[in-house]
């Protein structure tokens, strides 16, 4: 998978490769879905999510230029899939999920997969992680319109954050860099994630969406499906 699939369509970091090699994708997805684990396609998890394809995965841990020393936090810890990636290439990631079952299963996975630096929080990622903040690296899993102002708030000086952004149908990964006071910000291309939703426990869920609604397989045209 990771030759034909990862390294292939671009991704050349070889710490990436190494932790996309190394890491059990089997181990965060459901049991049915074993048989599938290799597939580069994301698959359901439950509640309407989706683990990402590994593809993505690798992607966004290569944009945002993950350093043995970094501190990472993540949002969106779906299946923890992700972050076990993460974990492997940094020194601490911290993970938020608003879904209490899914956060609890991928802190279950993270520990079977023997991942001892990853903290996993139940809340809402959008407002980030600010008691273990600055991180040199961020990475949000779900799209939103904008980058959440907090969430620059927490990146460090130098610090990287990847997040797909748009609406619905039609998102660009971005990557903002923080420089002092000054933010860039760059275009890396098409992609399709599920959306960047606010807390479950303020009201908004529609636990119909569940499954039945979620976006797997993804025939979107777009580069990637997370
Ligand atoms: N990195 C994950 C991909 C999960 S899909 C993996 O490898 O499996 C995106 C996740 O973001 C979903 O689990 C969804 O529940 C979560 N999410 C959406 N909005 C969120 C929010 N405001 N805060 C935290 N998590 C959120």
């Amino acid at each position: 998978m990771v030759d034909r699939d990862i390294e292939a369509r671009g991704v050349r970091d070889p710490r990436v490769l190494d932790a996309m090699r190394t890491v059990p994708r089997e181990v965060f997805v459901p049991e049915r879905f074993e048989d599938s684990a290799y597939d580069d396609r994301p698959l359901p998890i439950g509640r309407g999510q989706t683990i990402s394809q590994p593809y993505v995965v690798a992607l966004m841990a290569e944009a945002a230029e993950v350093q043995p020393d970094d501190r990472v936090l993540e949002v969106g810890t779906g299946s923890g899939y992700g972050a076990a990636v993460l974990a492997h290439l940094a020194s601490h990631v911290w993970t938020v999920e608003r879904h209490g079952p899914l956060a609890a299963s991928a802190r279950a996975a993270l520990q079977a997969a023997g991942c001892k630096n990853v903290h996993v929080l139940h809340a809402d990622g959008t407002r980030g992680w600010p008691e273990a903040s600055p991180y040199d690296a961020i990475v949000v899993t779900a799209a939103g319109r904008e980058v959440p102002e907090v969430l620059l708030e927490q990146l460090a000086d130098g610090g990287r954050l990847v997040m797909p952004v748009g609406d619905r149908f039609a998102q660009q990964l971005l990557r903002v860099r923080r420089r002092g006071d000054r933010l860039e910000y760059e275009d890396l291309g098409a992609v399709r994630f599920v959306p960047l939703l606010p807390d479950v426990e303020n009201g908004t869920e529609d636990e119909a969406e569940d499954e039945a609604g979620s976006e797997v397989g993804g025939a979107t045209g777009a580069d990637g499906v997370g």
